[in-house]
């Protein structure tokens, strides 16, 4: 057994452990961790520093989880699957959700619905078999996106024989693996599996970072060796209403992942799914914090700010109000919201 395995074997599970361990009551936590599994790893308790932080928000469950009356599935995932598992809502691309189980459970996961419970997700080779099958037989897909739950929570061995059919299909370009566990189990990226990803590229991680504070150590050790096996890394970040919802801690959270080789790559708008209602923040939020990152800091350090449109109708970037149109004659603003008129040339 590995190290990863062994510390995923002493994760943090009881709503009892924490109240052991933080001096608080946990008896309001027990149903709600019941309902939504609660896991942290040592790794990532270690950072909280006292309860109602950032990072403590992140994992610990919250009464308000059950308090909120939105869909469980409002992106339509389920009716986007042609087979168990797969979603395909772009024409060239589809996210292949291989694994149902994270090192850590985040209380504004998006896909709470079923993360971490055992009847759900990708698992048995049968599974592995009618998505590899559905994939070779739809020429169209160049790009597929390992999600889950976390597919490197999945072994070596499995991971491989994933990797290695896929690379097999001939019209499949690219693969991506979105992975949380360089922040939350930074054990798992091991030099074992950096030389086994290697062998499959162009393969890109993207991984999800919240706050500055989760650059520890041991992630930026991750991320390093991610980055030295030639993997591109990007982020994606939520919006997370008392966590990164202020645009100084967005700002240092963006340029501390570019200066560990990470290229923040979308801020997302929390979605509409049932027992995340307090983590949301308004839209305005979001523009606000996009009008502070563009021109006040490095372009690489400028992600998309996304809303995931309801019913599965695609990501959509919202960017403050930059350009206004009278005519042939631009009005641009720039980043100290100076107006600049621009003309356009004659075409024709
Ligand atoms: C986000 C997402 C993708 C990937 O979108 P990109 O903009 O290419 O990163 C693909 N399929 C689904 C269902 C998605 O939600
Ligand atoms: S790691 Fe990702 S999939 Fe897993 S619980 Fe967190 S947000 Fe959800």
């Amino acid at each position: 057994m590995e190290l990863w395995q062994r510390q995923l074997g002493v994760c943090i599970t009881s709503p009892e452990e924490i109240g052991a361990r933080f001096g608080i009551d946990a008896a309001p936590l027990i149903p709600v961790a019941r309902r939504y599994p609660l896991q942290i790893t040592t790794h990532y308790l270690s950072l909280i520093e006292q309860p109602g932080d950032p990072l403590w928000r992140q994992c610990i469950p919250d009464p308000r989880e059950l308090m909120d009356d939105q869909q469980p599935d409002p992106l339509n995932e389920e009716e986007l699957s042609p087979v168990p598992g797969l979603i395909h809502r772009y024409p060239d691309r589809v996210v292949w959700l291989v694994s149902n189980h994270c090192a850590m459970y985040c209380r504004f996961c998006m896909r709470k619905r079923q993360v971490g419970c055992p009847t759900q997700g990708g698992g048995g080779s049968g599974a592995i078999d009618d998505a590899i099958h559905y994939i070779a037989q739809t020429g169209a897909i160049r790009d597929v996106i390992l999600s889950g739950g976390d597919p490197l929570l999945l072994d070596d061995d499995v991971l491989g024989e994933i990797l290695g059919r896929l690379k097999a299909i001939p019209h499949v370009e690219m693969i991506r693996i979105g992975t949380r566990v360089p922040v939350t189990l930074p054990e798992r990226v091991t030099t074992r599996l950096c030389r086994l990803l290697k062998r499959f590229h162009p393969l890109y991680v993207n991984t999800h970072f919240n706050h500055p504070r989760e650059i520890a150590p041991l992630s930026v050790r991750a991320c390093a060796r991610l980055a030295d096996a030639g993997i591109p890394l990007g982020n994606q970040t939520v919006l997370l209403r008392g966590i990164n919802d202020d645009p100084a801690v967005m700002k240092l959270l963006m340029q501390r992942l570019l200066a560990i080789r990470v290229r923040p790559y979308y801020i997302h708008q929390m979605d509409l799914v049932q027992g995340t209602g307090h983590f949301r923040t308004p839209v305005g939020k979001g523009l606000e914090i996009m009008a502070a990152l563009r021109g006040h800091t490095s372009g690489l350090a400028t992600p998309y700010y996304v809303i995931d449109s309801p019913g599965g109708k695609g990501k959509v970037p919202l960017l403050p109000d930059c350009a206004e149109r009278h005519g042939r004659m631009w009005l641009l603003r720039n980043f100290r919201g100076e107006s600049i008129e621009y003309a356009e040339c004659d075409l024709s």
